[in-house]
């Protein structure tokens, strides 16, 4: 049947009729959001790059926490910011480390929230790489080394699991890594915590801010030998069924916007949860527009969160949770 007997714009004619035949909806209960945490007191300092985002010390989280926990955001993500960095990156495992005493602290706060941790050793390296590295003398390109990187992250999700992380995330595209730290974890009596692979990150240009942030920005080369090619899309699907094989419990996608492509795909190969983080660079251009008064910021972030979602996301990990949580009230 076609027009005149087919007519799309029936089911448009007002508020409620949209919103009777919406497909995807967006709620408070589909965020992650991000927190950046350091040593000190009395530390709040916005990230210039990242207005509205800020690193706490731990004096100061509280307040944070409860902010998130009373606009209805299920889970948080941790980063932590380190006093000291070494090429092994002993600070992400030491049981006494930023992160760590962060959940402790979280998890007594607000024992309902879903803390997640990110398992990687850029914000701990002096090097800022992902994992073990030495620098190829010809090259001079970061030559990273996959096996003994893995049991470093193994010692970081277990160190985080027993401080009451309720999720391990790792972020550091070793191969084998989600094996590596599910036996690990399974060892230490943490058979019941779930792991949620970054399976899918690429090397991107928008992860720029969030190297502000988190002060992780690699020291010579790049990621390349280990993050993915933006080129490539049938790899992510090999990236994503070898973390399926390994026990992953949910699988990333990172970057979301320029990605959405990728999360359509694993949706429709995989029936695990699917997460998009919209990361630092793509929050940044929108507060940036914003604050010129170019686009409608409400507007523009509703939008693309409900673009991530339709897509196949059933998570969103992104830095405007706080206000599009606000804003889906109707505040
Ligand atoms: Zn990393």
């Amino acid at each position: 049947m076609a027009f005149p007997i087919v007519r799309h714009r029936r089911l448009r004619q007002s508020a409620a009729m949209r919103s009777m035949v919406r497909e995807t909806v967006l709620t408070a209960n589909d965020f992650i959001y991000p927190i950046y945490v350091k040593y000190g007191t009395n530390i709040k300092e916005e990230i210039s790059s990242m207005p509205g985002v800020y690193r706490f010390s731990l004096d100061l989280l509280e307040q944070e926490i409860r902010e998130i926990t009373s606009l209805g955001i299920p889970s948080i993500m941790l980063f932590g910011l380190p006093d000291h960095k070494d090429a092994e990156g002993t600070s992400a495992y030491d049981p006494n480390g930023i992160v760590q005493e962060a959940t402790r602290l979280i998890k007594k706060w607000a024992p309902e929230l879903v803390v997640m941790a990110d398992t990687c050793l850029c914000q701990f390296t002096d090097h800022g790489h992902c994992g073990m590295v030495h620098q190829d003398e010809v090259t001079g390109t970061a030559v990273v080394d996959n096996d003994p990187s893995l049991s470093l992250l193994v010692r970081t999700a277990v160190s985080q699991a027993e401080a009451g992380a309720d999720v391990i995330a790792p972020s550091n595209m070793m191969d084998g890594f989600v094996a590596a730290i599910r036996e690990g974890l399974d060892e230490a009596g943490f058979s019941h915590v779930p792991i949620l692979s970054y399976s899918v990150k690429y090397a991107s240009a928008f992860y720029g801010p969030f190297r502000d942030a988190a002060k992780s920005t690699p020291q010579f080369g790049d990621r390349k030998t280990y993050q993915m090619d933006p080129a490539n899309a049938r790899e992510a699907l090999r990236e994503a069924d070898s973390d399926v094989t390994e026990g992953a419990d949910m699988l990333m996608v990172k970057p979301a916007l320029s990605y959405l492509d990728i999360v359509r795909q694993l949706r429709e190969n995989f029936d695990l949860p699917i997460v998009a983080y919209n990361v630092s660079g793509e929050y940044a251009m929108v507060k940036a527009a914003a604050a010129n008064g170019w686009i409608d910021e409400r507007a523009i972030v509703l939008e693309k969160l409900i673009s991530m979602k339709r897509a196949g996301a059933d998570l969103i990990i992104t830095y405007h949770a706080k206000d599009a949580s606000r804003w889906l009230r109707g505040e």
